[in-house]
C-alpha cells in the first residue's frame, strides 16, 4: 500500500469503469472465483429520488458514532434499531438514506457529540463485530459509516467552498454556485497473490501484526490500467517481475474507501528486493511453512486459502 493519498475516482463513473473492465477480462484475463465479499451491500437496493418521508413502520436504523455503530446485546450484537431519532436529535444529525432491504427502509444517523446513546446501546468498531453478526449486517452496518462521514465530508464545495445540496437522482451532492457534482469515493487497489512452483510471496508491512504476512497490495494511480498498477506495485515493493495475471475477485473495503481487485500471478524473474518502507519482510512459503496470515474475511485471506487448497 502507498502512504500518500490514493486516487480518487466516483461512485457511478468507477461502476462503469469497472464493468467495462470486467467485459475486458471476459476475453483477456479468465476470472475463475466468487468471493464472497464481507463488505458487500448487496442485500440493499436503492431507488432514487429516495423516499421523501421516514416511513413509521418498517424502517431500521444504524447510529453511528465516529467510526462506530450503536450496538445493544452482548452475545449476539444487533445493529439496528426500528425507533428512529428524536426530532431534536434529528435537526443536529446527519441523517442518510442507505436503502431497501429484506426488513424495510434502512437509514444512517449520526449521534452527535455529546448526544447520549440510546438505552442499552454501546459504541462498537464494525471490524470487531466481524464473526459476531451476519456478513449481511454487518456490510450494512460499515456502509452507514461510510455514507455519514461521506455526507459530512461533502457538505461544502471543494472548488467554491459554497455548501453543497443532495442530489435526488443518485448518491451525490452538488454545489449550487458551480454545479460541481461530488460522489463518494472510491479508492481502487490491486491485490496479488504471486506463484513460484510450488511457493507463493507474501510479505509483512510494518503496519501488520507481529508476525504477519500477507499478499502483495497497492493503490491505483492516475492514467494506470489495473495490470500496470499491479506490475509497478509489485516491482516497487518487492523488486520481481511477474506474468500471466489472472482476475480472481473484488471486494469493497470500506477502512475507509477502497475497492480491493484482486488478482494472481506468476513469477517471472528478478531477486526479491524489499523497499524497507512499504514492506520490511517478505519471502517464499510453501504450504508446510506458512506465517501467520491476514483475518478470514478479507480477499487477501481467500486468495492464499484458495491456492492452499487447489492451487490456483
Ligand atoms: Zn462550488
Amino acid at each position: 500500500m502507498r502512504c500518500f493519498r490514493p486516487p480518487v475516482i466516483s461512485l457511478y463513473p468507477a461502476a462503469n469503469i469497472l464493468y467495462t473492465r470486467c467485459q475486458m477480462f471476459r476475453s483477456s484475463i479468465h476470472a475463475d472465483s466468487h468471493h464472497d465479499a464481507a463488505f458487500s451491500v448487496k442485500g440493499l437496493t436503492r431507488h432514487y429520488p429516495q423516499p421523501p418521508d421516514f416511513p413509521e413502520k418498517n424502517a431500521r436504523w444504524i447510529y453511528v458514532s465516529g467510526n462506530g455503530v450503536a450496538v445493544c446485546g452482548n452475545k449476539t450484537p444487533k445493529v439496528y434499531s426500528e425507533f428512529s431519532p428524536a426530532p431534536e436529535i434529528r435537526q443536529k444529525s446527519c441523517i442518510e438514506y442507505l436503502g431497501e432491504g429484506k426488513s424495510g427502509i434502512y437509514y444512517a444517523a449520526e449521534l452527535p457529540d455529546g448526544v447520549p446513546l440510546p438505552e442499552g446501546r454501546v459504541v462498537s468498531g464494525v471490524r470487531e463485530l466481524w464473526g459476531h453478526i451476519p456478513n449481511e449486517d454487518l456490510a450494512v452496518a460499515a456502509y452507514a459509516v461510510r455514507m455519514i462521514d461521506c455526507a459530512k465530508a461533502n457538505r461544502f464545495c471543494g472548488r467554491c467552498g459554497t455548501p453543497t445540496e443532495p442530489v435526488l437522482t443518485e448518491r451525490a451532492w452538488q454545489c449550487p454556485s458551480c454545479r460541481r457534482i461530488f460522489y463518494p469515493r472510491i479508492s481502487p487497489a490491486i491485490i496479488v497473490l504471486i506463484k513460484n512452483s510450488d511457493k507463493v510471496l507474501l510479505a509483512r508491512s510494518p503496519r501488520f501484526p507481529e508476525g504477519m504476512f500477507s499478499v502483495i497490495a497497492g493503490f491505483v494511480e492516475p492514467g494506470e490500467t489495473l495490470e500496470e498498477a499491479l506490475h509497478r506495485e509489485v516491482k516497487e515493493e518487492v523488486g520481481i517481475t511477474v506474468r500471466d495475471i489472472r482476475y480472481f475477485a473484488s471486494e469493497p473495503w470500506p477502512f475507509p474507501d477502497s475497492l480491493m481487485i484482486g488478482f494472481t500471478a506468476e513469477y517471472a524473474g528478478g531477486e526479491i528486493e524489499i523497499d524497507n518502507n512499504e514492506i520490511v519482510d517478505a519471502g517464499w512459503f510453501g504450504r508446510d511453512n506458512l506465517p501467520q496470515l491476514p483475518a478470514r474475511m478479507s480477499i487477501s485471506r481467500a486468495l492464499i486459502e484458495r491456492w492452499i487448497h487447489d492451487g490456483s
